[in-house]
């Protein structure tokens, strides 16, 4: 038979898919020696069993986990019911993942009318028996019975209004007991039943709300954002409780081993003396800096400060770490690696290299690749004068301005009607991440480093300033006030999260500056991995910009882009409706020496590296006013009757635009079809090119361009342009008295250039994956349409585990790129493959590209550091750089 149930002593840390993170690090810190209450930890596949079972216990797990307990109590010196000594038990769900708050918690489990007074005589404290058995009645009633939490939260309100109190501690035992009553009253009234008293029976009801709680609304939502498989279950931890709210020697906290907004090497953390762990996570009270605990509890804090110490050396890796100190003994609780900004975890990988705790390539895996863009994003410009109302706990990085909204359903449809919004509460709960995930950044007014909107927003790596208390919040007038000044719903504020401070209305960004422990492990990275990292780019400071994030390249110049702007257009235009060859010529005979300013800009800025250069790629209407637009404005002109001239070119115009509308324009007037149709457009282009190439070689800067033709289907296309360009090329040669070289190319985006790329190859010197179209093509989605209309179906229903427009989609999209790149080396072994579709500058992707062997990903330049560091993780996990530095 299956094994179920894991006492803490027989699981270790790298049993994470079986029994949770949570329970596989308990089970680690157990067997390392730490003091850690006793338990043990159902599994992750009992989870599973539970769901296939139809929603029940699967056979011989009950008799397991009695078994277990009984070695539990043996341990512990306690029994589940006993009235001499009660055990009482925590119950907590862990999957392999961490989803901070998504699911719950259940503390105090084993208590009841008998059991309680026990407590309270071997405790000596009948405050702390009652206020526990409370506590338990509110949890248990809220997560196994689905009570809403508030209405516990009513009655208990209401009891400290009557004893004429502020806070929870301060109730007598008389309170105390009479909350209790109205608790089990309440339960009566809304279950029928009274509050189950047998303990072992609570254990199995809270055993299977754990169970229940992996499918609740919050974690799907979780998962989702974070791309957690839905199928891995959780496990299901018991362990002994200890008490933190057992007076002054007592206390609870939560401490990261370092900075986790810097990185610095500090601890870092909170706790509340006499208080229990809910008490410091849910952000309700404020808590104590880390700090104080050396003056508060020295000896504690000595033994703790080692303990963190020694869970980071065992586990190599920043802990986020738990504990509880009931009457002068320190507990460890949980461990895990902590979350942190991008900030952080560079600093932390460099400083922990730097001290020899780990490698380089250690180093390299501990940062998040998609965390990278984090640190080129803005910050408040701090030279201007700031109208700052108020400070608050710096708790995730970045700034932002926006709309003040003061609840997440709002957030979230302001923010679908395309506003920037600040979520303003005074704490968040797991049932505002929609809210969040809207919003540009979150203020909260009460809450630490340690709460619920720290954790989420940081995790999200969006802005968060926590634990604001100087604001007043009003959610009824929807407004927040911070001395004299009245903030209303709508008006605008800004936060900036790395100083905690509060502004009134917008205020200017700064670009950020990139620290030098950055830079290093960037360059760690680019000396592990293979390939190499190109941008794409259409203008000089475009490629300025990626130069200075790394790129080695440019992967894609859009050459569209630079027929846009308004000294172009005109004669874009006029080359799109000319009657004649002519015509058509004087119009590009104008844009020639334009286009020749933009090559020259962009080759020069790239000197010394390769640059691709496509050929106008997307249908020729594009560059035209939009049939709507013309046929209002020639309606309007004729009713008027005052203009014939102008009728007659908008008419003309309107006319042009008709003839080039087109049923489907992704598979239309497009790509080289246009250069098939109108060779003039391309020569144009290639004389540009090369007569900037030409200018440059004259003054001496190492130019290597390389021509790309998009959209191509058979080699006798590809034939056709390189042919011209060979002409073109001599003949610049000739005119310009240089000689220079270049290569010319092909992007591979449609299946049929896919599967025919060994002929390609004949003539095409390189191939450039094109898979924002090749994904289109190959699935047959256009992706506006798919993304607003019918791929999220597709998620739901696990087709695809997340967007193929984002994360490359390796079983399809992949294995027509696979065709193609051993097609292309077949015909010319040594050809240069690369990616510039969007999936260039996703880390998934870019593995993908690593190990079918590209040499190189092209991305936006903000991407770029994102993919030199997956680049390099690709190579460390395949194995293939192990020993090379
Ligand atoms: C592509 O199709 O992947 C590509 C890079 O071209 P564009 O996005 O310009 O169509
Ligand atoms: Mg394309």
């Amino acid at each position: 038979m299956k094994k179920y149930v894991y006492l803490f002593q027989e699981g270790r840390a790298d049993m994470k898919a079986l029994l949770g993170g949570k329970g596989a690090n308990l089970a680690e810190m157990t067997n390392i020696g730490l003091p850690v209450p006793t338990g043990m930890t159902i599994t992750t596949e009992a989870c599973n069993a539970y769901y296939q079972a139809g929603g029940k216990l699967p056979d011989g797990l009950s008799d397991e986990i009695k078994q277990n307990l009984a070695i539990v109590e043996e341990k512990s010196g306690k029994k589940l019911g006993n009235l001499a000594d009660p055990l009482l038990v925590s119950v907590r769900s862990g999957a392999m993942f961490s989803m901070p708050g998504m699911m719950d918690t259940i503390l105090n489990l084993g208590l009841n009318e008998q059991t309680v007074e026990s407590v309270a005589k071997i405790t000596g404290s009948q405050v702390f028996a009652y206020d526990s058995y409370r506590r338990f009645i509110q949890m248990f009633s809220d997560v196994v019975l689905e009570i809403p939490k508030y209405e516990f939260e009513h009655i208990l309100a209401s009891h400290k209004e009557k004893q004429g109190v502020k806070y929870d501690q301060e109730l007598t035992e008389e309170s105390l007991r009479a909350i209790i009553e109205d608790y089990q009253q309440l339960v009566w009234d809304k279950t029928g039943k009274p509050f189950p008293e047998e303990p072992l029976k609570q254990l199995f009801m809270a055993i299977e709300a754990v169970f229940r709680s992996w499918n609740n609304d919050r974690a799907i939502v979780y998962r989702n954002l974070n791309k957690i498989s839905h199928d891995l279950g959780t496990a299901v931890n018991i362990q002994t409780m200890v008490f933190g709210n057992r007076g002054d020697t007592s206390g609870t906290g939560v401490a990261f081993t370092r900075n986790p907004s810097t990185g610095e090497n500090v601890l870092y953390g909170e706790y509340l003396t006499n208080a229990q762990g809910e008490d410091v996570v849910a952000g309700i009270r404020t808590p104590q800096p880390i700090a104080k605990l050396a003056d508060e509890m020295p000896e504690i804090y000595k033994q703790f400060a080692a303990i963190a110490r020694q869970l980071e050396s065992h586990y190599k890796n920043m802990q986020d770490i738990e504990f509880t100190v009931e009457q002068g003994t320190l507990y460890i609780l949980q461990t895990r690696n902590g979350k942190r900004t991008a900030a952080a975890a560079v600093k932390v990988a460099y400083d922990m290299v730097d001290s020899g705790l780990i490698d380089k390539k250690d180093a390299l895996l501990l940062v998040e690749p998609n965390q990278l863009d984090q640190l080129l994003h803005r910050g408040i410009d701090d030279s201007v004068k700031l109208d700052v109302i108020a400070t608050g706990l710096p708790a995730s990085p970045g700034a932002a301005s926006g709309q003040v909204v003061f609840d997440a359903d709002e957030a979230e449809k302001w923010a679908k009607n395309g506003s920037q919004v600040l979520l303003v509460r005074n704490e968040t709960t797991p049932d505002d991440i929609h809210g969040i995930v809207a919003a540009q950044g979150v203020l909260t007014s009460r809450g630490g480093m340690t709460s619920h909107a720290a954790v989420v927003a940081r995790g999200m790596g969006k802005p968060c300033v926590c634990g604001c208390d100087a604001i007043r919040i009003d959610y009824a007038k929807k407004e927040f006030t911070v001395g004299n000044t009245t903030v209303a719903q709508g008006d605008i504020i800004s936060i900036d999260g790395a100083t905690g401070r509060v502004i009134v209305g917008a205020v200017p960004m700064r670009e950020p500056t990139l620290s030098s422990e950055y830079l290093t492990v960037l360059e760690w990275a680019d000396s592990f991995k293979k390939l190499t990292v190109r941008a794409n780019a259409d203008t000089p400071e475009d490629a300025l910009k990626a130069r200075e994030f790394g790129a080695q390249g440019i992967g894609l110049t859009r050459t569209e882009h630079m027929f846009m702007g308004q000294d172009r257009l005109p004669y874009v235009q006029q080359m799109i409706l000319a009657e004649t060859l002519d015509e058509r010529q004087a119009a590009l005979d104008h844009l020639l020496p334009m286009q020749e300013g933009d090559f020259y800009g962009i080759l020069k800025a790239m000197d010394g590296y390769p640059v691709t250069i496509r050929l106008l790629d997307p249908p020729l209407h594009e560059f035209l006013p939009s049939l709507e637009e013309l046929l209002v404005e020639t309606t309007e002109l004729r009713v008027r009757g005052n203009n014939p001239a102008l009728l007659e070119e908008k008419s003309q115009l309107l006319k042009k635009v008709r003839s080039l509308q087109e049923f489907n324009p992704m598979l239309g007037h497009r790509g080289c079809r246009l250069g098939l149709t109108y060779p003039e457009i391309y020569d144009m282009q290639m004389k540009a090119i090369f007569q900037a190439v030409a200018r440059l070689v004259k003054e001496g800067y190492t130019v290597i361009p390389e021509i790309e033709i998009p959209l191509p289907i058979d080699v006798k296309e590809m034939r056709f342009f390189i042919e011209r360009m060979a002409v073109l090329a001599d003949e610049v040669k000739q005119a310009a008295g240089v000689d220079f070289s270049y290569t010319a190319g092909s992007m591979i985006e449609l299946p049929r250039a896919a599967l025919l790329a060994d002929e390609i190859a004949e003539v095409a010197e390189f191939f450039s994956f094109g898979t924002n179209d090749l994904t289109q093509t190959t699935l047959g989605f256009s992706r506006d349409d798919a993304e607003g209309k019918f791929l999220s179906q597709y998620i739901q229903h696990k087709i695809f585990k997340e967007s193929p427009f984002i994360a490359l989609d390796r079983e399809g999209v992949g294995k027509l790129m696979k065709i193609a790149v051993a097609g292309g080396r077949k015909t010319r072994p040594n050809m240069t493959i690369g990616i510039c579709g969007e999936h260039g500058g996703e880390p998934s992707s870019v593995e993908f590209c690593h190990e079918i062997g590209l040499d190189y990903v092209s991305c936006s330049p903000y991407r770029v550091p994102v993919a030199r560091l997956a680049a390099a993780q690709a190579a460390i996990s395949t194995g293939e750089n192990i020993g090379t530095r």
